[in-house]
């Protein structure tokens, strides 16, 4: 069979919050992991092409890093996310996590000329982290954004994403898996209740 990291949804509209969607679901209770060693991140930093492929490949090379460290930074950006989008602000706490993560990103960033103005990334060094540093820099550009009150959970899988709808009511992570279900489940109890008005 397939690992599911083969074909996982990237709906999550931002890098950081994809790598928040690497469980089955978040509700009612988190489902299963699926990054459970250093070659399952591999398989995702390869699925979300978040390196170019020349680099992906001398980084594969490399010796493994820490999963648990991979972990530690995405419950770290979940609760992040997940607290804004369930009460509209980011918790303090939440922050000093992610800044002593970036603390120790910042050495190993640069400003940089890009198209569309000046920009912070990683330095071009291979080292077995770097895809975290690019994570934890995702995370902090989407608290820097204008569309940061756009991030919501579904209300299906509780999984993260970025509602990009004109009139901000997306509710669903994807509309074909979780907002197709969600209307089954809406439809059914529909019918039930219809069924036992009749008795
Ligand atoms: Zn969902």
């Amino acid at each position: 069979m397939p690992d599911p990291l083969e074909d996982i949804s990237l709906d999550g509209g931002w890098l950081c919050l994809d790598f928040t969607n690497t469980v089955a679901a978040r509700v009612p209770e988190t489902g299963r992991d699926y990054l459970l060693t250093w070659a399952d991140f591999v398989l995702w930093v390869r699925r979300t092409q978040l390196l170019p492929d020349a680099e992906f490949q001398v980084w594969q090379q490399l010796p493994p890093g820490e999963i648990a460290e991979v972990k530690a930074l995405r419950e770290a950006i979940y609760d992040l996310f997940a607290h804004l989008a369930k009460k509209g602000v980011v918790h303090p706490a939440h922050l000093d996590t992610l800044n002593s993560f970036l603390h120790e990103v910042y050495a190993h960033t640069r400003l940089y000329i890009a198209d569309a103005g000046i920009c912070r990334g990683v330095s071009d060094e291979f080292h077995t982290d770097k895809p975290l540093w690019i994570i934890a820099l995702s995370a902090e550009s989407l608290l820097l954004n204008e569309r940061l009150s756009r991030v919501k959970s579904c209300d299906n899988c509780g999984w993260l994403f970025l509602d990009t709808s004109k009139n901000g009511t997306r509710r669903w992570c994807n509309m074909s898996t979780c907002g197709s279900q969600a209307k089954a489940k809406a439809w059914y109890h529909r019918k039930k209740d219809a069924m036992n008005l009749r008795h």
